[in-house]
């Protein structure tokens, strides 16, 4: 190991005039490579370390909670340093990326050795070997294994805009046109770690993609530029020329050729293995902004957390890919009735032929992540595990290939979609055949660990083995050889440090030895003669070298196989892509069977009819506690031309509005996204757009007030929604005083109707907007159903058409604990505001109303509001503390216990 020291090699202040008379040379080299790396911190090899110095070592130091050191000095100054070992920079890489720093790798490109040939104080030869971004990651360590890691780039010209984005680790590359006010909506899909943009962007631009918690990383324009980009993709794919992929615009050539230029950068011109860039249509997928997306819960919570959303509701899959292809469909819901119905058509086959899906999850929980494994091959970055991965990948392929085929010949023949992942699966026998013999069953983590290659695959390497281990067990067989050759049975042979190997017979027998010009005299002792033979100087070399001969036999042959494994990279790819679609059918038809979910008719009407609805989550978490969740019908479905149903949905607080709402979106993203429903019946007309918005949304952290959120997000709707939009409202309009609201919803509403003419749910408190019904022809109002019963309500969770009465706010409160004194006045006042509306001859609203600390006093309030211990609480609002004497308190206790029960 060379020393932890500045001084490498050069440990005098020898002259680099290029950089200061005082810097040595180790610290020229070092100031060159990180003036080249600027915004990276750089992780300088030393040894056994990465070594960080100066800013770099203080920034890192508190970071990664490690201790700051001081090794030498700069210009008279001490320079600052920590490091960190290299066998555990994995996890201080993580640590870095995931706290937003990027770092660049700088490694030994030579020899120690070879160094000093070229004298003394020569330094040891070091490059950036690569540069450690968030959205170039590919180790298993460094990512997660059911999210996608994609690293994106959005370019614009001329106001037409394209994102396209990659994931490194899977190797997938798309793009899509995008306009600048779209981007927000395309991050909130996608969810990319990485943005790149030209540096010269809007500003605006730059905060959307952090606003989307994305690393941005601005590049120069030449990155972006669209001729350059040309050449570079070209490069990329080793084509000649891009149309093969399809007609690309300037922006979109502009996005893919930042995205290669980067990639050249970070990974120092290792070209990692991409697909070829895939184009979607700007109309392919349901437009889900980053507001619906939150709102709805589909891939977090509103808390931010995976569980409990939609994604994390309905994961049924069992491998990492399958589980990030669901995400992707969730994320991206179809608008092709064909392809959607293809998806449920391999559900629906599914579902009949339960035996062969119980078979396919338990394959399928066997197989690796091959997608992963492929890209770190591609890039030197793989390791032994991930040749097994392939290969073990296989095995699973050809596994479920064959359930497939056998249940597709017995049962019904298989769906288009199921037919077309065999066929990918299929073919990989002769890959699978080699690496099956190539390698052990459970390789070793590092090719350097050696003990990859599975004995008899190759004759040189078990040799060298054999040697390697079983040297003590050759050289006794050559004893036994010599001995029996000589006649001399005590020939021995042994090993001392100088002589290496060497056959000793004792004096008496060593002029047998002598005569025979096979044997050369070493040395001679008072005792005894020593000798050697070319054979055993053979095999003591062999010996001597077999463990570094095994090793280099093995790398070799690892690079063998990989690049086997590199040229068959189209076609595992295949396999891995069609592994991950079957999960996603099966998880989708586990899914089915167990809630009871159906397949849904999705074509190209304007129908939007579900009959017995149910919202995934809230019924999971009831379901969790026992008890049953109340389904409910929607009927939006409208006409080819005109305006669409409007739903206007009334019911006092906690009734089930929100959860009747979102149910309704939650089914028409699940159905395009190609799964089943939560529902007894569906049919639906593609859906393009789906708005979901919940009034009064706190969005403190972009420093907007909650009334202006509420109202640019009502604002977006108006101006995008189309007659196929879904628009989902929840009380819009309560962030602001009562009429002022209630005025901005019905005009909302009104727009919604006439001019939108979407299917649409609009949730509200204000029963006034009722009246609207009579104006707005597709408008009907429902409400979800309460009785009262002692003054209490219950929640019959039932939609059900026609207005709410009232709201039952009160009772709502009353339900949520609020002090008995409050509830009772806000009666009160709410019969009074209540009879002045109806224009009942009243007194002022105070006139003659009881004050509040009054009833506070007669009433006081249990500690918390438990309903049914009445009598308990009835006795209590009888008493009046201050009177008790001692004696009455503990009679009152007695009694208190009593009223309770034994
Ligand atoms: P608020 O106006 O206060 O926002 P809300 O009317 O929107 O209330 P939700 O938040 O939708 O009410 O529902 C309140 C609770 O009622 C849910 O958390 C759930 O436990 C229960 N609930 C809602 N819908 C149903 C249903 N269909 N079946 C059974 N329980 C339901």
């Amino acid at each position: 190991m060379i020393p932890r020291d500045m001084h490498d090699a050069a440990t005098d202040t020898a002259a680099a005039p290029a950089v200061h008379p005082a810097v040595t040379p180790m610290m020229a080299q070092y100031l060159e490579i990180k003036a080249a790396h600027r915004d990276a911190l750089l992780f300088y090899r030393m040894g056994d370390f990465y070594e960080l110095f100066f800013e770099d070592a203080v920034t890192a130091a508190a970071a990664l909670d490690i201790a700051l050191t001081k090794r030498g000095k700069h210009l008279g100054e001490d320079i600052a340093m920590c490091g960190v070992p290299v066998h555990a920079a994995e996890a201080y890489l993580l640590t870095l990326i995931r706290k937003g720093f990027r770092v660049a790798v700088c490694e030994q490109t030579e020899d120690p050795a070879e160094a000093k040939k070229r004298g003394y104080k020569a330094v040891v030869r070091r490059e950036v070997v690569r540069l450690v971004t968030p959205g170039t990651l590919t180790e298993d360590a460094l990512l997660e294994a059911r999210a996608a890691n994609y690293l994106a780039a959005f370019a614009e010209i001329r106001g037409e805009g394209a994102l396209a984005w990659v994931d490194l680790s899977t190797g997938r590359l798309r793009v899509a046109p995008c306009a600048p006010d779209g981007l927000g909506a395309s991050l909130a899909r996608l969810s990319p770690r990485e943005v790149l943009v030209n540096e010269q962007a809007e500003p605006g631009i730059a905060a959307t993609i952090e606003g989307a918690g994305a690393t941005l990383t601005p590049l120069p324009r030449g990155s972006f530029d669209s001729q350059s980009a040309v050449a570079r993709l070209t490069k990329l794919f080793r084509v000649a020329s891009l149309e093969a992929y399809g007609a690309f615009t300037r922006p979109e050539l502009s996005a893919l050729g930042a995205l290669a230029d980067y990639l050249e950068l970070t990974q120092k011109g290792q070209l990692p293995l991409l697909s070829p860039p895939v184009r979607e249509g700007a109309a392919a997928h349901m437009r889900l902004d980053a507001a619906s997306r939150r709102n709805l819960e589909i891939a977090r919570t509103l808390s931010g957390a995976r569980e409990g959303s939609l994604l994390a509701t309905i994961d049924r899959t069992v491998t990492g890919a399958g589980a990030r292809l669901l995400a992707d469909r969730l994320a991206a819901p179809l608008t092709d009735p064909g392809a959607i119905a293809a998806r449920h058509d391999a559900i629906d086959w599914l579902l009949d032929q339960a035996g062969a899906a119980d078979r396919l999850t338990a394959a399928l929980k066997g197989a690796p992540d091959i997608e992963r494994a492929l890209s770190r091959l591609a890039l030197a970055r793989g390791g032994p595990r991930d040749l097994a991965a392939i290969r073990n990948g296989l095995r699973a392929a050809g596994t479920i290939a064959e359930v497939l085929v056998e249940a597709g010949a017995a049962l019904s023949p298989l769906p288009p979609d199921l037919a077309e992942g065999v066929a990918a699966l299929l073919g990989h026998d002769a890959l699978a055949a080699l690496l099956g013999a190539a390698l052990v069953e459970e390789p070793p983590a590092r090719l350097s660990d050696g003990g990859l290659i599975a004995a008899g695959y190759d004759t040189a390497l078990d040799e060298a083995r054999a040697l390697r281990d079983e040297g003590r067990g050759v050289i006794a067989r050559m004893q036994a050889e010599y001995a029996a050759a000589t006649g001399v049975e005590a020939l021995k042979i042994k090993h001392n440090n100088v002589l290496g190997y060497f056959i000793e017979v004792t004096a008496r027998h060593a002029p047998r030895l002598h005569e025979d010009e096979a044997y050369i005299h070493r040395q001679t002792l008072a005792n005894a003669h020593r000798f050697t033979t070319p054979a055993l100087a053979d095999i003591e070399n062999r010996i001597l070298n077999a463990g570094n001969r095994a090793q280099e036999i093995e790398t070799r042959l690892f690079g063998e196989l990989s690049a086997a494994v590199l040229a068959e990279h189209a076609a595992l790819a295949g396999a891995a892509a069609a592994l991950a679609a079957i999960d996603v059918a099966v998880a989708g038809a586990a899914l089915a069977r167990e809630a009871d979910w159906t397949r849904p008719r999705v074509d190209d009407s304007r129908a939007f009819a579900i009959e017995g609805g149910r919202h995934p989550g809230v019924e999971a978490a009831l379901r969790r506690e026992g008890k049953t969740f109340v389904a409910n019908d929607c009927a939006l479905s409208a006409g080819p031309v005109g305006p669409s149903p409007l739903w206007l949905v009334t019911g006092p607080n906690m009734a089930g509005k929100s959860t009747f709402l979102r149910q309704n979106a939650l089914i028409a993203i699940l159905a395009q996204a190609g799964l089943f429903v939560p529902a007894a019946r569906a049919h639906l007309g593609v859906v393009d757009q789906v708005f979901s918005r919940v009034g009064a949304a706190d969005d403190l952290a972009a420093g907007r007030s909650t009334f202006m959120v509420e109202m640019v997000e009502t604002a977006a709707i108006l101006n995008q929604a189309g007659p196929r939009a879904l628009v989902i409202l929840d009380e819009i309009g309560r962030g602001t005083a009562t009429y002022d609201g209630m005025s901005i919803a019905w005009a909302t509403l009104e727009h919604l109707h006439d001019v939108n003419r979407c299917r649409g749910l609009f949730a509200t408190h204000y029963h006034e907007l009722t009246a609207l019904a009579d104006r707005l022809e597709t408008l009907t109002p429902v409400s979800v159903q309460v009785r009262e019963w002692e003054g209490e309500v219950i929640f019959l969770h039932e939609v059900a058409p026609g207005a709410a009465d009232r709201s039952y706010g009160v009772q709502v409160a009353r339900l949520a604990g609020l002090p008995e004194a409050v509830v009772a006045r806000a009666r009160a006042v709410l019969e009074r505001l209540e009879a002045r509306e109806r224009g009942d001859d009243v007194p002022a609203l105070l006139d003659g109303l009881p004050l509040f600390e009054a009833s506070a006093t007669r009433a006081p309030a249990p500690a918390a509001a438990a309903p049914e211990a009445t009598p308990v609480r009835d006795r209590l609002a009888e008493i009046d503390p201050d009177a008790l004497t001692p004696r009455d308190a503990l009679d009152l206790i007695y009694e208190l216990k009593r009223l309770t029960g034994p």
